[in-house]
């Protein structure tokens, strides 16, 4: 029987505890905040993340997609906002299939609890890895209340410790690939509370958002009929963070692009100056693994901005495909079970790294780009009609387990056919017509 140490008792972690716990294995996770169940380490906020068919394929594969469903929201399709305060609504696909909402802390908390219900899963919490011996599989641990130490002994060490990894830092002393990218984007979470009869402000079945190119908000529905607004934008320069200094600059801003989220967001300059500003980050390393002690698993192994809301799916989806290649291959070399995990997954974190970065274009500038909306019509309409042969970009991603590098590929070959395609004169006249579905299909056979 193994002994697994996990580094890191968040979404991946918790997660992949399960996985190891259902082979049998021992599993230690040691986590350095104190339990979430008990204690509010989100500092009473609701953030939210989309589970997709990808997420849901790996809860399933370790029997607690269910525990989760029940507390998520469909969400069916994307609304933007206009500055006039239009709104448009865009079904993420043809057949009404849906993403999930679902709160960050509860989703953490129900995964905890689910690992919590094997034995041999223990948990560990307010320690944090200060130390990583790789060749032995060895952590030391700081206890943060006790100010004491521990040493663990295990026979492999996943580290699921997020972006800026513990155990990846250990890696780095050796012959190890590695980039950090900051983005010029950063974050602040606003949220729509419900109505006072507690009803939602916004259509909870949609993903609102309201994209100004250069900067963006977005809108995610909780269970409590409360949205988890987003605010993307620069740090520094022309409409960023840095200009809005009071009272007076946040106001005017809205006023000017974002005037109909103002009468629902009573309490928006409390808000605006408590809440914290976050930056984004793209961590790319190669490889993941370090012989047969240990594993990336998660943000450690890919950090990715959150603009396909894929972070943790990428992350859930590695779990799978860790459990998967333990089936196929026995525990019996464990190092030929890294290995090949490091050979499948590299490639698809750095897949996702690049759609994540493609579809904030898409959000900011895109869906209020009437060309844009012209090419979904025409996509959902090659679709419907020879559905073998066109699948769009978004519904790989987020509605296939269709590895993240095919996708992508996919997708350029898509581009390059609609490129064509809208370039058509009288386009918009005739685009569900019979030329435009036999040029779409005579290039596809050409692609
Ligand atoms: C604004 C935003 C929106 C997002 N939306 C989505 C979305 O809609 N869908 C989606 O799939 N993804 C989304 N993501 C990405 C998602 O949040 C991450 O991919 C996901 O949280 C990664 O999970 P993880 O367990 O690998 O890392 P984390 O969630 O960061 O968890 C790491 C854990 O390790 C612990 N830890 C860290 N260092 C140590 C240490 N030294 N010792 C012990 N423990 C340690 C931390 O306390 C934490 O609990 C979003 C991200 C952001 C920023």
């Amino acid at each position: 029987m193994k002994h697994v140490t996990i580094v890191g008792g968040g979404l991946v972690g918790s997660l992949l505890a399960v996985y190891m716990a259902r082979r049998g294995m021992v599993v230690n996770v040691y986590e350095r905040r104190p339990d979430p169940r008990e204690n509010d380490v989100y500092g009473g906020r609701s953030i939210n993340l989309v589970v997709s068919h990808r997420g849901w394929t790996a809860l399933r594969g370790a029997g607690v997609d269910q525990a989760v469903r029940e507390i998520t929201v469909p969400v069916h399709a994307r609304m933007t906002h206009d500055r006039e305060g239009h709104t448009t609504r865009l079904p993420y696909s043809i057949d009404n299939k849906a993403i999930h909402s679902v709160s960050r802390g509860e989703l953490n908390c129900r995964l905890l609890t689910e690992a919590e219900k094997w034995p041999n899963v223990h948990l560990h919490f307010d320690h944090r890895c200060v130390d990583v011996h790789l060749d032995t599989a060895t952590c030391t641990f700081t206890h943060d209340r006790s100010g004491g130490s521990v040493v663990v002994n295990g026979d492999v060490v996943f580290g699921t410790d997020g972006a800026f990894s513990a155990v990846r830092q250990e890696m780095m002393k050796g012959r190890f690939n590695f980039s950090q990218e900051y983005i010029e984007h950063d974050y602040k979470e606003i949220a729509f509370g419900p109505n006072p009869d507690g009803s939602p402000r916004m259509d909870p079945q949609c993903l609102h958002i309201w994209p100004r190119q250069k900067f963006m908000m977005m809108g995610l529905a909780n269970l409590d009929g409360g949205f988890t607004g987003t605010l993307f934008m620069p740090h520094a320069g022309e409409h960023s963070f840095e200009r809005i200094k009071d009272e007076r600059d946040l106001m005017d801003f809205f006023q000017a692009h974002f005037a109909d989220a103002i009468p629902m967001l009573p309490d928006l300059k409390e808000q605006y100056f408590r809440n914290h500003q976050s930056s984004l980050v793209i961590v790319r390393c190669d490889p993941w693994v370090h012989k047969d002690k240990v594993a990336l698993v998660g943000d450690s192994a890919h950090a990715i901005v959150p603009f396909y809301g894929e972070g943790m799916n990428a992350g859930f989806e590695d779990c799978r495909v860790l459990n998967d290649l333990f089936d196929r291959m026995g525990e019996g070399d464990v190092g030929r079970v890294l290995d090949a995990y490091n050979e499948a997954r590299v490639v698809n974190g750095n897949a996702i790294a690049d759609l994540s970065l493609r579809n904030f274009v898409e959000m900011r500038d895109l869906v209020a780009d009437p060309s844009f909306i012209l090419r979904k019509k025409i996509e959902g309409h090659i679709q419907r009609r020879h559905p073998d042969k066109w699948l769009p970009l978004y519904s790989q991603v987020k509605f296939t387990d269709i590895p993240y590098v095919d996708a992508w590929n996919e997708g350029l070959r898509h581009d390059r056919i609609m490129e064509e395609v809208l370039a058509m004169p009288n386009i918009e006249e005739q685009w569900d017509g019979e030329a435009v579905e036999k040029m779409v299909l005579t290039l596809l056979d050409r692609a």
